[in-house]
């Protein structure tokens, strides 16, 4: 096996995650009830289905 390295990425890598108290869009479109808005076809407490895009 190869293994890959990606210097120009380490910055990223190693960089101080931040904690984003709204969440990410799956933790957003999740506690939405705002369906359309969200792009949220299906959800329930093991998934959830979004449109890429309208
Ligand atoms: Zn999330």
């Amino acid at each position: 096996m190869d293994v890959l390295f990606t210097p120009w990425r380490y910055p990223y890598l190693t960089s101080p995650k931040s904690e984003n108290a709204e969440g990410c869009i799956f933790c957003k479109a999740a506690q939405s009830k705002r369906t359309r808005d969200t792009l949220t076809l299906y959800c329930s407490n093991q998934a959830l289905v979004m449109l890429n895009h309208t």
